[in-house]
């Protein structure tokens, strides 16, 4: 089997693992015990600490460990939403957020909280001039993503930093999909906030980061303990957290760039090969300019997402019908309906490929195969009907 749905989840690195398994063997300690066990504990968790910060181009200070970019998401829009509810009550979002954001969202908006879901357009992009229509005097928070989940698109992450710098809402970036991929630099872009999960880059599953810099103030979600100084209650998961660093450590901008590069061969050879045998199809998104590259998602005219997955899975190709968390749901996309409309055929008509370290080239010739050979036959089989 061919995986092809890295932007759910990606399989965890060997060197991640074995310094996880290092960890959970010998340093089983609990990281704030004063004895030998807690300090080699509490030694990892700096280390890690220090890998994030440093690929963050930040100090130690400024990074707290999560459960998973959920949790990081959440705490970053409940927890600022009511600890700055006296400066206004407008947050700024767009409609192609990852449901951890939109879901708190729609709670703030239950509590009397006022938010702008920005449009998408045609290639799941907002508009400059939509946000500046948005921002007003109330606005506390912006929060928008670094790049989509399901279609790749990129926000104005840069533009929109650089206009916060002189307004008092706080910036938060869930950059889930692309800490693997870009470099970032938080402080230089105007970001207060940023999201991160390491499932996503070949780390373990339920560990994420929360960035905040030294201009963000408020009450921990989770009560208890002086963990993570005082920012976030519980016994540190410290065989996650070390994963979480052995897996940032393992990905410098160098080899960020070789896996760009690599992906954006991948989707030429998908694309040249639909071309090629003359399969109708179409991008959601856009290929052309800044996005990220290991998500491409495609739309076959008259072939059912359900059914195309379903060959495709059956001849050895794991494909996603949308995200991983709304495939499960039967709700259609909020992506694609906030980028082509309840009503387009699009929705219920396409895939998402994406792709991951592990990838090869062998692996994309193999699927491009299949899938012209089951788009032909589901195509076949709808014409004779
Ligand atoms: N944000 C985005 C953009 C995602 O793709 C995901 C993935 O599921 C999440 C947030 C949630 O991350 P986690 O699974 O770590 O809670």
């Amino acid at each position: 089997h061919v995986y092809l749905d890295n932007a759910a989840t990606t399989p965890m690195h060997p060197d991640v693992v074995a310094a996880m398994t290092e960890q959970m063997n010998a340093d089983f300690g609990n990281a704030s015990s004063t004895h030998y066990f807690g300090r080699q504990a509490h030694a990892a968790l700096d280390h890690a600490r220090q890998t994030l910060a440093t690929a963050l181009h930040t100090t130690t200070d400024n990074i707290v460990f999560t459960g998973g970019a959920t949790e990081s998401n959440n705490t970053a829009i409940i927890r600022t939403a009511y600890a700055r509810r006296e400066q206004g009550m407008h947050i700024i979002t767009s409609a192609i957020e990852h449901l951890s954001v939109l879901n708190p969202l729609r709670r703030l908006e239950q509590e009397g909280f006022r938010v702008t879901y920005l449009p998408v357009d045609a290639n799941g992009e907002i508009s400059m001039s939509d946000f500046d229509a948005a921002l007003d005097d109330e606005t506390t928070l912006v929060t928008l993503m670094w790049g989509n989940n399901e279609v790749g698109s990129r926000m104005p992450i840069d533009k929109v930093g650089a206009r916060l710098r002189s307004h008092q809402a706080w910036f938060h970036v869930d950059a889930t999909q692309a800490f693997g991929l870009a470099d970032i630099n938080p402080q230089a872009l105007g970001i207060n906030m940023l999201s991160a999960s390491a499932h996503k880059l070949n780390g373990p599953k339920g560990v994420g980061v929360l960035y905040r810099d030294d201009t963000v103030h408020f009450t921990p979600f989770l009560l208890g303990g002086e963990q993570e100084t005082k920012r976030r209650a519980g016994t540190e998961n410290v065989p996650g957290i070390v994963g979480f660093g052995a897996a940032v450590a393992r990905l410098d901008n160098a080899a960020k760039a070789a896996l760009t590069t690599r992906y954006e061969g991948f989707t030429k050879q998908i694309t040249t090969a639909l071309t090629d045998e003359d399969v109708e199809f179409h991008v959601n998104g856009n290929l052309t300019h800044d996005r990220l590259p290991h998500v491409l998602n495609l739309w076959f005219p008259g072939v059912s997402t359900y059914a195309l997955q379903t060959n495709l899975d059956l001849a050895g190709f794991a494909v996603s019908g949308g995200s991983a968390c709304t495939a499960g749901s039967l709700e259609p996309s909020h992506v694609l309906t906030a980028m082509f409309g309840a009503d387009s055929p699009r929705i219920a008509e396409s895939i998402r490929i994406s792709f991951g370290t592990v990838t090869t080239s062998e692996d994309i010739a193999a699927f491009s195969a299949a899938l012209i050979k089951a788009v032909n036959r589901l195509r076949a089989r709808a014409a004779t009907k």
